[in-house]
């Protein structure tokens, strides 16, 4: 079984396919594993992410692949959101001991960023979410959905509730704008996050450099026989009456395997195989339809200590998180600096700009928020620009998405963007993933099943969807 691109994709189909007895050859091309959910090591010798990345307590098949991986006591996670104005004002959001979906509606109430009109208004469009029990009939149109902009106009948000609430929520959790994203995913993340569990919202976050997160995948594929070779890309399939029959290597060398699983980006699967191929058949020419959208991170080192919270999500700002990775480190007991990760999502605004000028705007932008940082000298900068972070989840982009088995026999896709019905996440890698080695493992005549169930509906979620 061959295995192509070490992201989570491939590494949790990898690993459980070697759990169901499969010799896997995992074959990635960078030196390191994770994908573009990776840490590497700057000249300096800091560990870096490539961008910080979250869970939340709804991603139940990444919590099971870190289980798998024994990294689930890596992830810290939180009850607490921390929200901060441009002014510096604060505020908060946590459950209170009431069922879904009533259990935010305390903190919500009390919530000092928004004014009342904004919350009557927010109320009401949570309350058609919750009575459809995610699913309220006016989020598509003729099956193409409308954009969540639209839904919300439609049930009269005011412009700072759209601002402060519904845009920093779904940019940063769908990596798109508002006017831009199907209705359909925008209403999943609150369903599934905020008003079906009480749990759901929960936020995770690594205390490590996500790196070593992985290092459990590695020893579960070696220690059953298998192999993880870094280092190793592969520059096309070799295909032949509709069946692929090897890969071939960037060093010219050519491998077989009975099963082949393509683990890479979308817009990468294509380039490696035959272009008559790629362009016959719709599973992959339609790739070219999934639009990507750009995230940026910007790390920040002070010669001192400048923020106290864990992190701080942002409104009316272009940065959206602040992420205090010394704390999350558990380091930094000395005051003697401190490291901030920043994160903005959909971060369209920022590609032509240069990566002065980005850290200048979020410079001027943390005056505010932590004004710590006026007298703080910032020892160190550096901007990552992932122009294509993830597929853009634009009204109707679900049809373009393939299924894990694909036309060619032998092979089976893996990938954010396959069909998973999630957005481009790590949870919805890891879904790929996962039913992808149920294909196999079907297909082999041993089928077994990996894929983990969302966290079940309260009982008071579940009556008033039953109720409408
Ligand atoms: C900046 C940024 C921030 C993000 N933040 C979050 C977040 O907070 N929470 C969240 O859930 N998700 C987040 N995401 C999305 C998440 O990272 C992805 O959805 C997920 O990691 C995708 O995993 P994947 O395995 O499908 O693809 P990838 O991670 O892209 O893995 C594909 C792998 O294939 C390898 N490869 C490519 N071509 C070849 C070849 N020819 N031969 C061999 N190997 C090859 C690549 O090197 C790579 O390792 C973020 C993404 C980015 C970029």
């Amino acid at each position: 079984m061959i295995v192509i691109g070490g992201g989570l994709a491939g590494l949790s189909s990898g690993v459980a396919l070697a759990e169901a007895g499969f010799r896997v050859r995992l074959l990635e091309q960078r030196p390191h594993l994770g994908g573009r959910a990776a840490s590497y090591v700057l000249p300096g010798g800091e560990h870096v992410d490539n961008c910080q990345h979250v869970t939340l307590g709804c991603c139940t098949n990444l919590a099971d692949f870190y289980a798998r991986a024994g990294a689930a006591d890596k992830i810290r996670f939180f009850d607490r959101l921390y929200f901060a104005a441009p002014d510096g004002r604060r505020g908060s959001m946590e459950a209170a001991a009431l069922p879904a979906p009533l259990h935010m509606a305390p903190s919500f109430a009390l919530f000092p960023l928004l004014d009342w009109a904004d919350k009557r208004a927010i109320a009401a469009a949570l309350l058609a979410i919750a009575r459809s029990g995610g699913r309220p009939g006016d989020a598509s149109a003729a099956g193409t959905g409308i954009t969540m902009l639209a839904w919300l106009q439609k049930h009269r948000q005011t412009e700072r509730a759209i601002r402060r609430f519904w845009e920093v929520i779904l940019v940063s959790a769908l990596d798109e704008e508002l006017d831009k994203i199907d209705a359909q995913y925008g209403i999943d993340v609150f369903w599934k996050a905020f008003l079906s569990t009480r749990g759901g919202y929960r936020i995770g976050i690594p205390r490590v450099p996500l790196g070593n997160l992985y290092d459990g995948c590695k020893e579960a594929i070696t220690g059953r026989g298998g192999e993880v070779i870094l280092r190793a890309g592969v520059r096309g399939f070799l295909v032949a009456d509709g069946a692929v029959e090897g890969v071939e290597r960037e060093d010219g060398s050519v491998e077989t395997a009975d099963y082949y699983l393509a683990a890479v980006p979308q817009d990468v699967l294509p380039e490696l195989l035959p272009p008559e191929v790629a362009e016959r058949e719709p599973a992959f020419s339609n790739l070219k339809n999934l639009r990507a959208s750009p995230i940026t991170g910007v790390h920040l080192w002070f010669d001192r200590h400048v923020m106290r919270e864990p992190f701080l999500t942002l409104v009316d700002l272009t940065t959206q998180w602040v992420f205090n990775k010394t704390q999350l480190y558990g380091e930094g007991g000395d005051n003697s600096g401190q490291y901030l990760q920043l994160v903005i999502s959909a971060s369209y605004s920022l590609t032509q700009r240069s990566r002065q000028e980005i850290i200048a705007l979020c410079l001027e932008e943390l005056h505010g928020v932590l004004p710590a940082t006026r007298e703080a000298t910032l020892v160190k900068g550096t901007v990552v620009k992932e122009m294509s972070a993830t597929f853009s989840p634009a009204p109707g982009s679900d049809q373009w998405r393939p299924a894990q088995k694909s036309p060619l026999a032998k092979l089976f896709l893996a990938g954010d963007w396959t069909a998973t019905g999630w957005p481009s996440t790590m949870e919805g890698a890891v879904r790929s993933g996962y039913l992808a080695a149920e294909a196999i493992l079907a297909d082999a005549g041993t089928p077994r099943k990996f894929l983990q169930p969302d966290l079940k509906p309260e009982w008071l979620a579940r009556l008033w969807a039953r109720e409408s």
